[in-house]
């Protein structure tokens, strides 16, 4: 039903033949100033907001305007506000057209026409509108599949770019994104039941089916506490519900011609997390289904390739599906579990599941990059409140090894992040960070986890990428190694969105950017 319901949505979005076009029944239009819409082609919509700026010039918010000339002489016009400060930047426009569209929607509009416009500050801003658009009209998973009459919240969107002659390639574009962004709330943001590890296995499969996308699901218990014993570990108070066992996803991408990059993304899918034995107490339980977003996020990103196809590009998935229960076999502080890796881990926290659930996956990908060509090796998970504190909810922060920063990964996160609205910081790995996760007696080679939650914790973000890093064995591929392998982890516990409003997406549209977007696409 999900990939059915998916594909509509991805049909229902259309080039539009022009401002005139009668497919549509209401056009949107953003912009930070109503001037700009001076001229030929949208001099209508530049009429009807000049008449309407006579009697109101707040330049506020949205209005609904007769304008002739345009479907069902509907107009929704939306002024961002000011985009020029140092500190403005192309989330204005995005957040402008989500306005527009909620109130299009109210306004009885079925069938919208989002128009995008270019800025001169920002490369990106007409796409970074209409993924807005469209952002607006995502309809939750359960809503879909459980109230059929409420699963569309539009008929059709049409897109408009003017100034572009041929706006099929960037509406292309647009589609894979918004699709692999319903993917990635589809997954991040249903309940802990409909988006169980085994309900995730079987969505993925799903939507992957007859695509170029390879699907490797393992549920065998054995194979899991043999090669993945650290993810075995979480899962040890589900197995007693076989509805809630822990599945790993393997998904696969190679593109056409010869390869340049591998890009190997290993996704924290915590599908409930209740703390374990460290038992999350005090009402901080609620919103814990979202601990699957670096999971969500790995196989939106995978949609997007399927649609895009771009060339010369591999990318291996890895999605850690656990539920992090409590029972009389969860694990404990004090256990000691050797890794993947062969080093001897002692928990400190079982609230710390999220490093345990992906730090033996990204040892296998450390394994696997020996024959990949140029391998980019990344953590994406919702890790820590610690990174909300550091740099609060709309931002994904990048934690890089030396090789990473070497190559400056970093920097184009930054870049891409910058234009295409969502926004990442830069973090350091330091000293410290190894410090806090050291063995403290000849017991075990390295400390999970310290006792407080990583909001007391200094460092609280960075710290978990050097255990990700020692627990792996990527910290034996420094820059002083003879094989240095580039590692950044990305810690999207704040970009990823707050309960109980549906998933953003980030930080699928930037990564997209960085790696996908420059290169030529399969027809
Ligand atoms: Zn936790």
């Amino acid at each position: 039903m999900c990939i059915l319901l998916i594909c509509r949505y991805t049909v229902s979005v259309a080039a539009a033949a022009g401002l005139q076009d009668d497919s549509f029944d209401g056009v949107v239009v953003i912009s930070d100033n109503a001037e700009r819409l001076q001229g030929d082609s949208l001099s209508n919509i530049y009429s009807a907001i000049s008449s309407h700026k006579k009697i109101d010039k707040s330049e506020s918010d949205v209005v609904v305007l007769m304008c002739s000339g345009v479907p069902s002489s509907r107009l929704i016009y939306c002024p961002t506000g000011p985009v020029t400060r140092d500190y403005d930047d192309v989330r204005s426009f995005q957040e402008a057209a989500v306005r527009a569209v909620k109130r299009a929607l109210s306004a009885g509009c079925r069938r919208p026409l989002l128009v995008g416009l270019n800025h001169e500050r920002f490369s990106l801003s007409a796409r970074v509108t209409i993924l807005g658009g469209l952002d607006a009209l995502y309809t939750p998973l359960e809503i879909r599949e459980s109230c059929p009459d409420r699963a569309c919240k539009a008929d059709q969107v049409g897109i408009l770019l003017p100034g572009l002659k041929d706006a099929d390639p960037e509406v292309k574009i647009l589609r894979a994104l918004t699709v692999g962004r319903t993917v990635y709330k589809d997954i991040g943001g249903s309940d802990p039941e409909r988006t169980a590890p085994p309900a995730v296995a079987d969505y993925v499969t799903e939507i992957f089916k007859s695509t170029c996308i390879k699907v490797n699901v393992i549920s065998d218990e054995a194979v899991l506490e043999q090669e993945y014993p650290l993810l075995a570990a979480v899962n040890r108070a589900s197995k007693v519900v076989p509805r809630h066992h822990a599945r790993l996803i393997f998904l696969e991408y190679v593109g056409e011609g010869s390869i340049d990059s591998t890009l190997m993304l290993v996704g924290k899918g915590v599908t409930y997390d209740t703390g374990g034995a460290d038992l999350k107490v005090g009402g901080c339980m609620a919103g814990m289904s979202r601990d699957k977003c670096g999971a969500a996020f790995v196989a939106g990103f995978f949609q997007t390739l399927s649609m895009l196809k771009p060339k010369g590009i591999k990318v291996i998935g890895a999605m850690c599906m656990v539920r992090n229960s409590i029972g009389s076999d969860c694990y404990v502080s004090d256990e000691i579990i050797t890794s993947r890796a062969g080093v001897r881990v002692r928990i400190g926290n079982t609230d710390a599941e999220g490093r345990m659930a992906m730090g033996d996956v990204l040892c296998h990908m450390k394994e696997k990059a020996a024959n990949e060509v140029n391998p980019q090796i990344f953590t994406i998970a919702t890790l820590t409140g610690h990174v909300i504190r550091a740099y609060s909810e709309a931002y994904s922060a990048v934690v890089p090894n030396g090789p990473a920063k070497e190559k400056g990964i970093p920097e184009l996160l930054s870049k891409s992040g910058e234009k295409s609205g969502e926004p990442f910081e830069i973090s350091t790995l330091r000293r410290e960070d190894y410090a806090l996760h050291a063995a403290k007696s000849e017991y075990a080679d390295c400390i999970q986890a310290n006792t407080k939650p990583s909001t007391m914790t200094n460092r609280g973000h960075q710290t978990p990428a050097a255990f990700l890093a020692m627990a792996s064995g990527i910290a034996q591929h420094g820059c002083d190694s003879s094989a240095p392998l580039p590692y950044s982890h990305l810690d999207i516990a704040g970009s990823s969105g707050s309960f109980p409003q549906p998933p953003t997406g980030a930080p699928l549209v930037a990564m997209a950017h960085a790696y996908l977007l420059d290169r030529p696409l399969q027809a």
